[in-house]
């Protein structure tokens, strides 16, 4: 760096620095990360005074803002860029995109987007080799001001980036009302501690991007370890001194030769039906519903290949209502979701998942928990979780999950099983056999003494043919029998007959009592068999 200039000594020589190229730009390299190609560069302003020597940006450029200069010196900025690209043209080097720096002044100036349109049809540019920087603060003179400087550009064709993204408060918000085309994220304010708040703040910023399919440069990224943080959370984009600083017009052109090309991408596809953009504006529909209407809810990103990592990004309070826990939404996203899943419950919710990402398809799967409180010691819980795959990266998924608390009707049919065990084992003990006949599949489902007396299998599939074939109804009542089945299928509730079973032709009071679901359909029926007492069986003929 040279001699520090006064304001003074700036403002009388800044139309001759323009003029002679003491202000100029230098080139700095946006590499994929995860393939080592380019995919842009920005155009930096610099001033290097024969004099003074260089000039720190952070020194002239307000000097030239206050002054109403910058307009000027932007404009300039402009006209290098699109020479730079028609040198490519002309000499047959594969040009990148270029991003330029639009200062919150320039917009206050009405003929700003058509002087830049006069340079690039002079030069002769496509615009697709030309990218606009606007900072958050453009909004300062109001969102109407910078939203028809945005239409404009876009009108013409130009890829508009929001630079700085994350420095200012109202970022969220800028967001959802200006249609940027990319985000570029300071790493900046990260200052090394990676994984932490900063990290938190930098991952849903890149996750919020991706729901807006907006692709994200990370920029002033100078270690190695940022560059693969930010790879973690999806955002390959970067800018930095770790691939290389701002470099002057012959060594970038160099680098251009040398690198491989790629274009700028959104990171995630959305499953189509999805309108992601909405999901995250707070008062859209979308957040009303999923916050009010979806019963329990959440929204997360999984990562296969990093060993099953989940990144959760939204979850309503019905979902941590079901889920019994003590937390606000805010704490749950901040902890690693596992760690309330037990060995097995996670083997079958991360296949469920698996299941939902390979075959497109919503997917169930239940799993217990067991919860520690100071107040009531130990409870377990039954979730029933739906997941549904809604978006996906190389290898990442997201995923719409939403829960049902379910124990209360896990309880009920265990002790539902509890009482059947026990009346089979009443069974036992009284003179009967009994059994329950699945209509949908033909089963048989035996008590424990018609499979000791009988010797039946717990299943019998196909009923009643295997009990027919091995003798247990005579072959002069199988017909009889099935039509007794039969009548069951057809929705009789109740259907009874005597019997002559085995070979000794023992006569058996058979009765089938039908159960149907609430629409009348016929689900099982339970059979029993008594030995018809002697002054019945006389009456008889066998
Ligand atoms: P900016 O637009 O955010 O530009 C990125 C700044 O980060 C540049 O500073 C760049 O040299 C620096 N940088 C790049 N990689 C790293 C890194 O790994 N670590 C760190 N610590 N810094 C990195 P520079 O060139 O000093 O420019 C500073 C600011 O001046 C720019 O910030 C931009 O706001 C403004 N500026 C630069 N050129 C222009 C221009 O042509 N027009 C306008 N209006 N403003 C410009
Ligand atoms: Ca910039
Ligand atoms: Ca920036």
């Amino acid at each position: 760096m040279g001699k520090r200039m006064s304001e003074d000594e700036l403002l009388n020589s800044f139309d001759e620095a323009l003029e002679n190229g003491s202000i100029f730009a230098v080139y700095q390299p946006q590499i994929n990360h995860a393939t080592g190609r380019m995919i842009g560069a920005e155009a930096l302003m610099r001033w290097k005074d024969p004099e003074y020597g260089m000039q720190y940006p952070s020194d002239f450029i307000p000097v030239l803002e206050e002054n109403d200069l910058i307009y000027r010196a932007d404009l300039r900025i402009f006209e290098l860029v699109c020479l730079l690209q028609k040198k490519c043209l002309e000499e047959a080097i594969m040009p990148v995109p270029i991003s330029f720096n639009v200062s919150r002044h320039d917009v206050f100036h009405k003929e700003y987007v058509d002087e830049l349109e006069k340079i690039r049809q002079r030069i002769d540019v496509p615009v697709r080799f030309l990218r606009v920087e606007i900072t958050e603060s453009s909004a300062i003179g109001g969102l109407d001001l910078i939203d028809s400087v945005l239409a404009r550009l876009h009108s013409y064709g130009y890829v508009v980036e929001m630079d700085d993204f994350g420095s200012g408060y109202s970022s969220l918000n800028i967001l959802k009302d200006l249609e940027v085309d990319v985000i570029k994220l300071d790493m900046s304010f990260l200052s090394g501690k990676i994984g932490g708040r900063g990290g938190t703040i930098i991952s849903s910023m890149v996750q919020m991007a991706k729901w807006l399919h907006t692709p994200v440069i990370a920029e002033g990224v100078e270690t190695m370890e940022q560059a693969d943080y930010m790879k973690s959370i999806g955002c390959n984009y970067i800018q930095g001194y770790l691939y290389s600083k701002p470099v002057e017009t012959e060594l970038f052109l160099g680098m251009l030769q040398e690198l491989q090309h790629e274009p700028l991408k959104a990171s995630m596809t959305m499953v189509e039906s999805m309108e992601s953009g909405r999901f995250w504006n707070p008062d859209s529909i979308e957040t009303l519903i999923f916050s009010n209407f979806v019963g329990g809810a959440a929204v997360f990103i999984y990562k296969e290949k990093d060993e099953g990592k989940v990144e959760i990004l939204r979850v309503n309070d019905k979902y941590l209502q079901e889920m019994g826990m003590n937390l606000t939404a805010k704490d749950f996203i901040a902890c690693n979701p596992w760690n309330h899943h037990e060995k097995y419950s996670r083997i079958t919710y991360e296949n469920a998942i698996k299941k939902a990402i390979e075959t497109g398809e919503e997917q169930t799967c239940e799993t217990w928990r067991t919860f520690h409180s100071k107040c009531c010691g130990e409870s377990r819980f039954c979730i029933r979780s739906t997941i549904r795959m809604i978006g996906r990266a190389n290898d990442q998924a997201l995923i719409y999950a939403m829960v049902q608390n379910v124990t209360n009707e896990k309880r009920r049919y265990e002790s539902l099983l509890q009482g059947d065990n026990l009346l089979r084992k009443a069974f036992d003990h009284a003179n009967v056999y009994a059994w329950e006949y699945i209509i949908s599949n033909r089963e048989m489902h035996p008590c424990f003494r018609c499979m000791r007396d009988l010797g039946l299998p717990a299943v019998v599939p196909n009923y009643p043919e295997p009990v027919i074939e091995s003798g247990l109804f005579p072959a002069d009542y199988a017909d009889m029998y099935r039509d007794m089945l039969e009548q069951i299928h057809n929705g009789v509730d109740k259907i009874e007959a005597v019997i002559p079973l085995t070979i000794s032709r023992v006569p058996f009071h058979i009765r089938y009592t039908t159960e149907f679901d609430e629409n009348g359909k016929p689900l099982k029926a339970y059979g029993s068999a008594t030995l018809v007492v002697d002054g019945e069986a006389a009456s008889k003929k066998w």
